[in-house]
């Protein structure tokens, strides 16, 4: 069974996640610590649980959410996974970041490509893949059906919807990707977004204003 951990870091208040088995392995999502006392807590947290990080998987890659990727890669030597589609966005992070004011200028590469037609397996346990473009060209969820989550990135939020109109975003195509790859899933099922709290597909079905 796999298990959820959530950090907020940096200016953007970014949820990064730690995915973790009961073999002590893990993967860390979304890691964007952004100064030594959000890498620390990062870190200390998989030393006190023992965890043996695999993998860094990411749900797209805005600044806010690869900022700590590197120290990641550097810290535990593991490889970085991206959607391919979101790669051209990686590689301006460099002018971004320059845009929000922030110096980043060392763009960590991926080293492998997350399809939406192979499932990910963390040891025994296998995550779906779902591709939903429209916040960015390559974002993607993570979904887990015996645990009842998806970690869905900058898609869908509490009562919102990821922006589009950063490079790469489309309105159309984001309700879309929500319509048709969120909400088939289980109502029940619970929603770790990108930014704020926690919700589930059924509140968002009901009440989410976008989507109505
Ligand atoms: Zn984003
Ligand atoms: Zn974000």
């Amino acid at each position: 069974m796999l298990t959820v951990q959530s950090f907020t870091f940096n200016p953007f208040q970014e949820n990064t996640y730690v995915i973790s088995n009961n073999q002590k392995q893990c993967w860390i999502v979304d890691p964007g610590m952004f100064d030594d006392r959000e890498k620390a807590q990062l870190f200390e947290y998989i030393a006190s649980k023992q965890l043996v990080p695999q993998a860094i998987i990411n749900t797209h890659t805005h600044i806010d959410h690869i900022f700590g990727v590197q120290a990641v890669v550097d810290k535990y030597n593991i490889p970085f996974g991206i959607h391919e589609k979101d790669l051209p966005l990686l590689n301006v992070a460099p002018t971004s970041a320059a845009m929000f004011g922030c110096d980043f200028r060392l763009v960590p590469q991926p080293t492998f490509y997350i399809s939406e037609t192979t499932p990910l397996m963390l040891g025994e346990d296998e995550v779906d893949i779902r591709f939903v473009p429209g916040h960015s060209q390559g974002s993607i969820a993570f979904y887990y059906a015996p645990g009842n989550w998806a970690i869905v990135g900058d898609v869908l939020f509490q009562g919102s919807i990821g922006r589009t109109d950063l490079p790469g975003g489309h309105f159309d195509t984001l309700i879309n990707s929500i319509r048709t790859q969120l909400f088939p899933l289980p109502d029940e099922t619970v929603v770790y977004s990108g930014h704020g709290p926690a919700t589930t597909i059924g509140q968002e079905k009901k009440y989410n204003p976008f989507l109505q």
